[in-house]
């Protein structure tokens, strides 16, 4: 009889992936994206004369105005919320290490966000944490059966819930696999198997995980938008864009309106799907259908903070939450601090008790069942970061859906080369979902612009 181990590696992404194994037994332009860049993709020697907006400042979008900043390009950036970072933010004041409140891993060196680290000489530390699964209600250090099932060739179109009771994974894998789902910001019934599969296979950027010293949200302050933060303009709510003339017309909430030659559109995935900015003339069908056959599920990240470390690196599989993480990982100083990183249905369950104590006190008596009640006994204060529920993002990040084809692909391409779209979802070399895909779009688009002319 062979013994199973279960090994969980945390390469390639943490929670955005995580494949569970059996065995037996000045203003630089970072190095990566010139080396890929073929000529026409350059900007070198590249220049443009009219004027750029980009709409949304996140990852992409300060990226993009940051390129432009360095090719003496007049820009300006419209930011809906009143902090620009987006999907990046920073928490002080809740424990005595500062906390990502959105994106906090470095998925990967081989970037631009890993020249940009190795530049900066910011401190990254390779996450190697270990990992407990809830299994049968009780936590153990490896699951039964290889759920290993989702990479490979020849894989159906359909969802990793079925696929996973096709391969026999009964009942009691069900939150390992909303674990995997959930990785990719995913309820298990809604990834798609196959076009996950087919996306990851562009994957470049390295299998390793890396957690900052400081956090993610310090580099990109620090590094890119310290340098364009007085082309962002915030609270500003694009509600319009009129690109029926030369001169394309923009209305934010406040009824005002701003003039440009070309606009870089970076906001969410959601944003675009709900009509939330109206086009004129309206985008062809093609592109609204590609919008919607992309997926982004809700999703929080919910930190809790106890007096004492009763609790694993990693804990698997619970039905209130399929991911545990212990968040001082990485820090310097470390009060004791989990994260709780919730993704599709669980999240919508957990949005839908309605308060922040509500979340907070489900997920305790989940955490007490596992360590024997000493969760509440020890917790201290809980912070809980919706991002389904914030207007201007709506969701946590984009995912591949059944039957989603090249959805991508034409969601990113310009119209009229007059509009260009950025942002984590137009990611098409793999690397949607992560700080370093949009920051990539923001310069692939600012290389669209310039050769549209
Ligand atoms: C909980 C969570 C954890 C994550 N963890 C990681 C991780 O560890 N590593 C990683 O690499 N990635 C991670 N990600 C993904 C990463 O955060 C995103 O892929 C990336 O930050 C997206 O950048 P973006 O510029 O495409 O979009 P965003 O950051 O969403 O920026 C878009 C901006 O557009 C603005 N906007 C929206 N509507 C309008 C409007 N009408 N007018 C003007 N502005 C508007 C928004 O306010 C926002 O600031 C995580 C995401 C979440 C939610």
């Amino acid at each position: 009889m062979h013994s199973l181990q279960i090994d969980i590696q945390m390469n390639k992404r943490h929670f955005l992936k995580q494949s569970v194994l059996v065995s037996l037994g000045g203003m630089l332009i970072p190095s990566s994206i010139l080396s890929s860049c073929t000529k026409k993709d350059s900007l070198e020697g590249a220049t443009y004369k009219g004027k750029v907006l980009i709409i949304g400042a996140g990852a992409a979008g300060l990226y993009a105005g940051y390129i432009l900043k360095s090719k003496g390009v007049d820009f300006e950036i419209l930011e809906a919320s009143s902090n620009y970072g987006g999907r990046l933010g920073k928490l002080t004041n809740f424990a005595n290490f500062p906390i990502d409140l959105g994106a906090q891993w470095l998925h990967g060196k081989n970037s631009t966000v890993g020249d940009l680290v190795n530049n900066s000489n910011t401190k990254i530390t390779l996450d190697d944490s270990d990992s407990k699964y809830w299994f049968n209600k009780k936590l153990l250090t490896q699951v039964p059966q290889n759920v290993n099932i989702f990479e490979g060739d020849n894989l159906p179109d359909i969802s990793y819930k079925d696929y996973a009771i096709q391969n026999g994974l009964g009942n009691e894998y069900q939150y390992i696999v909303e674990n995997i789902a959930g990785d990719q910001g995913a309820s298990a019934s809604k990834l798609s198997v196959f076009y996950n599969n087919l996306e990851e296979k562009n994957w470049s950027s390295g299998e390793d995980d890396f957690k900052f010293q400081e956090t993610y949200y310090d580099l990109m302050d620090r590094q890119i938008a310290s340098t364009v933060k007085d082309k962002i303009s915030l609270s500003t709510i694009v509600k319009k864009i009129d690109y029926s003339q030369s001169t394309i017309i923009i209305t934010d909430s406040n009824n005002k309106t701003h003039t440009a030659d070309k606009v870089i559109i970076t906001v969410p995935i959601t944003i675009l799907q709900s009509n939330d900015i109206q086009f004129i003339p309206s985008l062809p069908a093609e592109k609204t259908t590609a919008f919607s056959k992309i997926g982004m599920g809700p999703g929080m990240k919910v930190f809790l903070k106890f007096s004492s470390k009763f609790f694993d690196q990693n804990i698997i599989g619970g039905t209130v939450c399929a991911a545990y993480a212990d968040e001082s990982v990485g820090k310097s100083i470390n009060d004791n601090v989990l994260l709780a990183f919730v993704m599709g249905n669980q999240a919508d369950y957990l949005t839908s008790l309605g308060s922040d104590a509500a979340i907070a006190n489900a997920i305790l008596q989940e955490l007490d069942t596992m360590y024997n009640g000493q969760a509440t006994a020890t917790f201290k204060a809980a912070h809980v970061q919706n991002y389904s529920t914030n207007p201007f993002i709506k969701g946590a990040y984009s995912y591949s859906t059944i039957g989603m084809g090249d959805a991508r692909k034409i969601a990113a391409q310009s119209v009229d080369k007059k509009l260009f779209f950025g942002g984590e979802a137009m990611n098409i070399n793999g690397h949607h979902q992560t700080v370093h895909g949009a920051v990539e779009t923001g310069y692939r688009e600012v290389v669209n612009v310039f050769n549209s002319i």
